[in-house]
């Protein structure tokens, strides 16, 4: 038998073969990364060797280990329900099975599907992230969650995508049906507009649910970092201190906001593990992300994206082939000559495919980002010390037990960082003995 190629049967084809590409690199390259750090267990690298004790060093190489295999079982699930969502029907019996339900209505029929969907993908994710939690953080001392905790946290998850998400979606829904052809402009401007707001509502409403802010009250720190701030031409509304360590060992810092709402949050596991020196020039990196406006330009280059997706999406959805060539049959009902775009469905199909296909572009992503993280190491060995940032990313890699031997080929695809060895390298310091 000779099935003609329609395109139809092109999109499975190559949809097909983008998804066996994707899992296959995705495999060699953790295969690569797992053996590169299994190599170099047995010795510390020789730049690292005053600072690092050979225990800890093991035990960063086995974290980093045991997380790759759990990935590799979650690379295996996340296909596994790719293709049971299209070419296996899952989502074309889905949307049956509500179309039966509730009948075509035009509103609500899709919103039930997104709603389906978005649970039934997060009870897959569930044991998953369990898991993470409480087997693979827990047996590397990092996790500090008490099970009441994740379900707590959980709870909050659900009731704000209720809150939030649903409300969102029902209003994203109406403007694709009540806005004409030129739906997928319309989306993206309420998408753009709800970005930006959540931006500013983010660390002010949502952050808090989840983690207490209190003011930093360290008087020396804070001088120090007042210091810094005038010296770099920086105002922020507030130094935070969040408690990071109700959740994680993991340390962190960031800065958050826009114009006079900035602030500047420590993770209190941070504060513990670093001088104030150490924390100024952390702070110092953290400002010059903002000083060579990447935040800026990451989100122009998100806003423009986006806007390619869209408009993307905004055609794909009116092509037949579109829905079949992926496992579903569209609900275009006759009296709408059949040419109506299934929203939700498209939505769906879309965002399920389309990071099979970018994951191709991500070491472009991952370069950009590496540069990003130079200049800001640039700038804090300007406005800080070189040193005190060198020593404070030796203290973080040894907490957070960060391989300091990856591959370099992982690097180039996934790492948002450049690795330790290439980040002393450019900051010129010494490593010095902890
Ligand atoms: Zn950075």
């Amino acid at each position: 038998m000779n099935a003609p190629l329609t395109p139809a049967l092109l999109t499975t084809c190559v949809f097909g073969a983008a998804l066996l590409l994707n899992v296959a690199v995705k495999l060699w390259l953790a295969s690569r990364q797992i053996r590169a750090v299994a190599r170099h267990r047995g010795a510390v690298p020789a730049e690292f060797a005053r600072a690092i004790p050979l225990e800890t060093h093991q035990r960063a190489a086995d974290y980093t280990v045991a997380r790759l295999r759990f990935g590799l079982l979650e690379l295996a699930l996340g296909a596994a329900v790719l293709l049971g969502w299209t070419l296996l029907g899952g989502l074309d019996a889905l949307n049956g099975a509500l179309l039966d339900a509730l009948g075509p209505r035009p509103l609500l029929q899709p919103l039930a599907l997104l709603v389906a969907f978005a649970l039934i993908n997060g009870l897959i994710d569930l044991p998953v992230s369990a898991w993470q939690t409480f087997v693979i953080e827990q047996r590397f001392g990092f996790n500090r969650m008490s099970a009441r905790l994740w379900w707590a946290d959980l709870l909050k998850s659900v009731a704000l995508g209720v809150l939030i998400g649903v409300p969102l979606a029902a209003g994203a829904l109406w403007l694709m049906q009540a806005t004409g052809r030129a739906w997928w402009l319309w989306t993206w401007g309420a998408w753009m507009a709800f970005s930006l707001l959540m931006l500013v509502l983010y660390p002010t409403l949502i952050a808090p649910l989840f983690n207490k802010f209190e003011p930093l009250d360290d008087a020396v720190l804070r001088e120090r970092v007042a210091a810094l701030m005038a010296r770099c031409g920086f105002t922020a509304k507030g130094l935070f201190v969040m408690d990071g360590s109700r959740r994680s060992a993991h340390a962190n810092a960031y800065f958050t906001g826009f114009g006079a709402a900035k602030r500047v949050v420590f993770f209190d596991t941070l504060l513990a593990q670093l001088t104030p020196p150490e924390v100024e020039a952390v702070l110092a990196h953290e400002l010059g992300h903002f000083r060579h406006r990447h935040i800026v330009q990451r989100i122009v280059l998100l806003f423009a994206l986006s806007f390619a997706g869209l408009a993307l999406l905004g055609w794909l959805a009116g092509q037949g082939w579109f829905y079949a060539g992926l496992g579903v049959t569209p609900n275009l009902p006759a009296s709408m000559g059949g040419a109506v775009p299934n929203h939700a469905l498209a939505l769906l199909l879309f965002t399920g495919v389309v990071p099979v296909f970018m994951f191709f572009v991500s070491p472009l992503a991952a370069t950009l980002s590496r540069r990003h993280e130079f200049q800001a190491d640039a700038y804090a060995a300007r406005q800080a010390s070189a040193q005190e940032l060198s020593n404070a990313l030796v203290k973080l890699y040894k907490d957070n037990a960060s391989t300091l031997t990856p591959d370099p080929l992982y690097v180039r695809f996934y790492y948002s960082h450049p690795p330790a060895s290439e980040r002393m390298a450019q900051l010129g310091a010494r490593v010095s003995p902890a």
